[in-house]
């Protein structure tokens, strides 16, 4: 959602790989994300970087839901010569486990089981948490937002940030 409301606004590009794989409808994909598991990165490879590519005339792209392992983040900045592509910032939204669990509950996504939900949370912590450390290791800025409260207050927070940082005017 703030991904989108971003790209809206600055006339950016967003890329979701979670939905990117939903419509390439493989049942091998399909079986892996309602399980919570992360999709095997050779998967993305390809993909991410033609989509990068093919955003060339864009000034910013969002990378919704990438990377989420070190293995995806460290393709992310050492491909970096071939999509032609430096990570500008790495926008962390905190939100607490009780709010995104009631927020799972409203939406109700066929992965949204509480099985997948905790699969998710476990993934997240292994996996993805890591790659915070490693951008701001590159010199990469990581701008954490409290990301609690309407869509339009915590992409207010979100402008901010970005303003204070010169992203945006
Ligand atoms: P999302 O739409 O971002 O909630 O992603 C839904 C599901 O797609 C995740 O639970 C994963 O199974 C898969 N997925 C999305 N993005 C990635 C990624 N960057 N790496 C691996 N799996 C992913």
């Amino acid at each position: 959602m703030q991904g989108e409301k971003l790209a809206e606004r600055f006339g950016w590009r967003r890329l979701s790989t979670g939905e990117l794989l939903r419509e390439a409808k493989d049942p091998a994909i399909t079986a892996i994300m309602q399980k919570g598991e992360l999709v095997p990165h050779d998967v993305f490879e390809c993909v991410m970087g033609e989509a990068i590519l093919g955003a060339k005339d864009i000034e910013r792209i969002i990378l919704d839901g990438f990377p989420r392992s070190m293995e995806q983040a460290e393709w992310l900045v050492k491909s970096r010569p071939e999509h032609g592509r430096a990570v500008g910032s790495l926008i962390v939204l905190d939100v607490s486990k009780e709010e995104l669990l009631s927020r799972l509950s409203l939406r109700g996504r066929v992965d949204d089981t509480p099985e997948a939900i905790d699969q998710r949370f476990a993934v997240y912590e292994h996996e993805s948490r890591p790659v915070i450390e490693y951008f701001a290791q590159q010199g990469i800025p990581v701008i954490h937002v409290n990301g609690e409260g309407t869509i339009d207050e915590v992409h207010e927070r979100v402008v901010e940030e970005l303003t204070k940082r010169g992203f945006v005017k």
